[in-house]
């Protein structure tokens, strides 16, 4: 397998001239998304100021220093249009932000194996809200496409079409577990098998939760039982184990004894 995982700060954006948003494909993209949404921000760390300033770490720099939740670092360099960034999309932010509300303040803390059900955070129209966290992740999931350009093998229309039609992206899955202590977005990783299988995948923490983001190329890998997509249904989820930081040591044999998926025989 080869790991293609982009370097998302170094990758040039396409084309000289605005670029049109990739959603829509028809306004100017001119509105920066964040990288990990700023009401997650806003809920786990507080509000940074001049005298308060959180710091900020990537690949190239540590310990940059935030002094604004809209600082340009927060935000993906790679922009949709305002439109889709704040009307078209909001029901998507609403969802995940009840859901990532509702998991991090939870009564009895999650418990590692324990299942949820989509049913207690969203009682109405469950389906429709999970559907719409599914989303959430596909705009982000999106964004990063566009980062990493070519090198990244997986076609960005299924995406867009998604969103624009408040379809689902058949091959993005979500695992939902409890993390312990970081905020931020991985890196986009991916594989490719020499026959052309592509499995990419990404992780979103949020200081007590985690959601593992998967693209599973239909037909070449079949997801995990643990991973969740719209039309697996059933809206319960099971609570998976991201506690990678306490946990370092276990980290090889957790990830060895719960795949993500397995490649398919016929593609193997
Ligand atoms: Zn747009």
């Amino acid at each position: 397998m080869i790991n293609t995982s982009p370097d998302m700060n170094t990758v040039p954006t396409q084309g000289a001239t605005t670029p049109l948003c990739w959603i829509c494909n028809q306004n100017p993209a001119n509105s920066g998304e964040h990288k990990t949404k700023r009401s997650d921000l806003l809920a786990v760390l507080g509000k940074p100021s001049q005298q308060e300033p959180f710091f900020y770490s990537d690949l190239h720099k540590l310990n940059q220093p935030v002094k604004s939740l809209d600082a340009q670092i927060l935000k993906a360099p790679i922009r949709i249009c305002a439109y889709c960034n704040n009307t078209r999309t909001q029901p998507h932010d609403r969802a995940w932000e009840h859901l990532s509300d509702c998991l991090r303040n939870r009564s009895q803390p999650l418990k590692i194996g324990s299942f949820v059900r989509g049913n207690r955070p969203f009682p109405d129209y469950t389906r429709r809200e999970m559907a719409n966290v599914h989303r959430f992740f596909l705009k982000i999931f999106g964004c990063m496409l566009c980062e990493a350009g070519a090198r990244v093998p997986i076609p960005i229309a299924a995406f867009s079409k998604a969103i624009m039609t408040s379809g689902v992206h058949p091959e993005v899955h979500l695992q939902f577990g409890k993390s312990d202590g970081k905020v931020g977005r991985s890196n986009l990783h991916c594989w490719t098998t020499q026959n052309g299988s592509v499995l990419a995948g990404w992780l979103y923490e949020l200081d007590t939760i985690a959601v593992s983001v998967m693209y599973a190329q239909r037909g070449k890998w079949t997801p995990s039982p643990n991973n969740w997509h719209p039309h697996k249904g059933t809206n319960r989820f099971k609570i998976m184990d991201f506690c990678y930081q306490s946990q370092q040591t276990r980290t090889a044999s957790a990830t060895a004894a719960n795949p993500l998926v397995t490649q398919s025989p016929a593609s193997s």
